[in-house]
């Protein structure tokens, strides 16, 4: 292990002490225990859920009621193992009677979130879900509209591929989306040989850059500045 991922890993664990004592919303009181998540502190593939249920509540690990078997059967199929890869979710502890997560128990738990992804470093980033897709993105699609088609995010300070997916636990609903979900889930081997695209350069770079070559015209606004960064 590199000295680099020896010190990112401490500091993970460091994190996961943090989580498991956290009392920065409400769901500290009725929560069993908290689920920071698991798997491999150095993958390249990470896949965030919406919060724990009930089982992930009782073990204090993630997916791993009847949706989590699904995503073993899913990852085994690709080649990989939850040993390869890092599960966890939006929210570290559960909703009572698996309610909705609400704003300020998002707002509470996501910097950890952000630093789970600024500490592992994955290339790629599965969004399991409706909810975990929306607050990734920052875009209200819902999942059957953009489900399959991996975008480029920077999350944590990183840039990633971010490949939305539906949750497994809807899989397990409807035959379709679970062949649905088999199908996107076989394009992941791919996205991860895929070379990651260069962070975006900001407005203030990109005026610092044509400062120095001589030229005053001004930036392009920040809301266009994906046509510079569009790997395509
Ligand atoms: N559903 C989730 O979103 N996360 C879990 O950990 C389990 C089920």
């Amino acid at each position: 292990m590199s000295v680099d991922a020896a010190a990112r890993r401490e500091e993970l664990v460091a994190l996961y002490k943090e989580v498991s004592k956290c009392t920065r919303c409400p769901l500290h009181e009725t929560r069993t225990k908290a689920v920071f998540g698991a798997g491999n502190a150095d993958a390249d593939l990470m896949f965030v859920g919406e919060a724990p249920g009930a089982e992930e509540d009782r073990q204090g690990l993630p997916f791993v009621g009847r949706a989590g078997q699904l995503l073993n059967e899913l990852l085994v199929e690709i080649g990989l193992s939850r040993e390869d890869v890092f599960i966890c979710n939006v929210l570290k502890s559960r909703p009572p009677d698996n309610r909705d997560p609400q704003p300020a128990e998002i707002a509470a738990c996501e910097p950890y979130l952000w630093d789970q992804v600024r500490l592992i470093q994955p290339r790629v980033v599965c969004t399991l879900g409706n909810f975990a897709t929306k607050l990734l993105t920052g875009n209200p699609t819902g999942i059957t509209r953009v489900r399959g088609v991996p975008q480029t995010h920077e999350l944590g300070g990183r840039t990633v591929y971010l490949l939305p997916l539906f949750h497994p636990a809807a899989a397990l609903r409807t035959p379709a989306v679970k062949e649905q979900l088999r199908g996107d889930f076989a394009t992941i081997p791919a996205l991860l040989q895929q070379a990651l695209p260069e962070p975006m350069p900001s407005a203030e770079e990109i005026s610092r850059e044509l400062e120095e070559e001589g030229d005053s015209t001004p930036p392009p606004p920040s809301d266009q500045l994906g046509f510079f960064g569009d790997p395509s």
